[in-house]
């Protein structure tokens, strides 16, 4: 049987998954849901049907993933699963707000200094580390294993020149191990080292502050506020500042999180071939393992590991761009408005009950006066939601509503594919990608802009935010609009 949505308002829809499953809620207006292929929905049904799932959304920006879509969210009290994780774990966004007004960046020539001075310290591209660049920090051993077990810790930022108090801005500053201590990933990690893991570990730490490469990037942004009070008074509570420069960040968990996932993905396997137990929907990338196993309890903990890696990697790459920033216009100041994730598992109330959510491409959601967000700075606001969206498009701040609660408090976590790599790499002229980008005035490091990543190979930004306000899921409080774009 063809999976079929049936839609139930105006960007609000349902997919049923059979008789003995509630279906899984669909986010998006009619024009988005014709986006979604019968592999993306067929994903979102088996991830559904899964042992154990209670809950699955489908955000406007789904595609077809590793087993679940990307732009889904899974909920369940009862299992951990990888795939709905996926490889690059805590895949994630993070802004950093400089008070700089938009005129200090007009000139080619100072964005084209600021593009230099960015690159010279934080490498871009497949496995390029510190050491790569004249102005990387220097990672050790043991900054890098701190790094992974304690995450954003103040010792770990201190010893990196990471100002402590970025950690209030995390989402989650750090990760613990499955039986919620440090000392697991400790014991973790020295095991994981003895085998074939990380055998080149001391080389991959050096990753620490870099972007990587494919769909990770970094942007030079002016923030402009939305027009209304709400907005504004919220944009304040977040520290942005309307018609300054800001710097939006893409990136994950590099070299060591894929790691770690695949590490994960191949033990699993083996093991559900050992057991000869059915794999859901008959997808070996939907692997999982039941809370309490030694299976899961080792999932978490490396999870946690990579998490904590990307943390750290984010607020590294926060502080070097600012030290940049300070280099070319001596005096910039800077703050980080926030870190949030797109691709992370973490313990949420759901249904009165404790369940693992697993957010992949999706981005979390709780708006003012959750129970979690209680003596965090957004306890009355909410906490700022980053979207990028495409450099020509724009990126998005919004902040959830009370609708949340519909979508397991969850978003979309950009505009989301649209053409697969290889799709636009046949079908878009680099000529007319390059020229859009000189038209638009937005510089790139790049040489020719990648055209598997230009934006004509993502959905249409605009109606991806249309479907998330009219769902009432979230309110926009400002708009990104670049200036710059380092990709490799
Ligand atoms: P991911 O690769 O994590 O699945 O996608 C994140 C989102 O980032 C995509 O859905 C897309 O909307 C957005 N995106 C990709 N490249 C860029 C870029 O260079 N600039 C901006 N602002 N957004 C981008
Ligand atoms: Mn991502
Ligand atoms: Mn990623």
């Amino acid at each position: 049987m063809e999976p079929r949505i049936i839609p139930t308002g105006e960007a609000t829809a349902i997919l049923p998954a059979g008789d003995h499953h509630s279906p899984v809620k669909v986010f998006g207006t009619e024009k988005i849901r014709d986006t979604f292929d019968d592999l993306c929905l067929q994903q979102a049904i088996n991830s559904r049907c899964a042992p154990g799932v209670t809950d699955v959304v489908l955000n406007p920006d789904a595609h077809c993933g590793y087993g679940a879509p990307i732009g889904c969210v899974l909920a369940s009290p009862t299992h951990i699963y990888p795939g709905p994780v996926g490889f690059d774990i805590k895949c994630s966004m993070s802004l950093l707000q400089t008070d700089l007004p938009e005129d200090a960046v007009i000139d080619e020539g100072v964005r084209r200094k600021l593009i230099h001075a960015i690159c010279r310290r934080i490498p871009t591209g497949m496995g390029k580390g510190a050491r790569d660049v004249p102005k990387g920090r220097r990672i050790d051993e043991k900054i890098g294993s701190a790094a992974m077990t304690e995450g954003a810790s103040s010792g770990v930022l201190a010893s990196l020149g990471i100002p402590v108090d970025w950690a209030d801005r995390c989402e989650d500053a750090f990760h613990r191990g499955h039986d919620d201590s440090v000392d697991a990933l400790k014991q973790r990690l020295y095991d994981l080292r003895q085998g074939k893991t990380f055998r080149r570990f001391r080389e991959t730490v050096q990753q620490l502050g870099s972007l990587g490469g494919g769909n990770h990037f970094g942007e030079c942004e002016i923030v402009e506020v939305n027009n209304d009070d709400a907005a504004r008074e919220t944009a304040d509570a977040f520290g942005l500042r309307n018609g300054c420069v800001a710097f939006l960040s893409h990136c994950g968990s590099r070299g060591i999180g894929h790691r770690l996932a695949s590490g994960q993905f191949r033990v699993l396997e083996e093991k559900f071939q050992q057991w000869g137990i059915p794999l859901p929907g008959n997808d070996k990338q939907l692997v999982y393992a039941p809370l309490g196993s030694d299976e899961a309890d080792s999932y978490i903990d490396d999870m946690a590991m990579g998490a904590n890696f990307a943390t750290v990697n984010h607020l590294l790459i926060n502080a070097l761009v600012l030290e940049a920033f300070a280099e070319v216009i001596p005096g910039t100041k800077g703050k980080l408005v926030y870190f949030i994730s797109h691709n992370i598992a973490r313990n949420e109330i759901v249904n009165n009950r404790e369940s693992w959510v697993h957010r992949k491409g999706a981005t979390r959601a709780f708006p003012a006066g959750h129970p979690a967000l209680r003596r965090t700075p957004f306890e009355h606001t909410g906490h700022p939601i980053l979207l990028p969206g495409n450099p020509q498009a724009g990126s998005a701040v919004m902040v959830a509503s009370k609708g949340a609660k519909e979508s397991l408090y969850s978003v979309n976590h950009g505009a989301g594919r649209m053409l697969g790599r290889r799709r636009a790499i046949k079908e878009l002229d680099q000529k007319h990608v390059d020229d859009s980008f000189a038209a638009a005035d937005i510089l790139t490091n790049c040489r020719r802009y990648p055209k598997d990543e230009a934006p004509a190979a993502y959905k249409d930004f605009e109606e991806v935010l249309q479907s998330v306000k009219q769902a009432d899921l979230a309110t926009e409080v400002a708009r990104l609009r670049a200036r710059f774009v380092i990709k490799d």
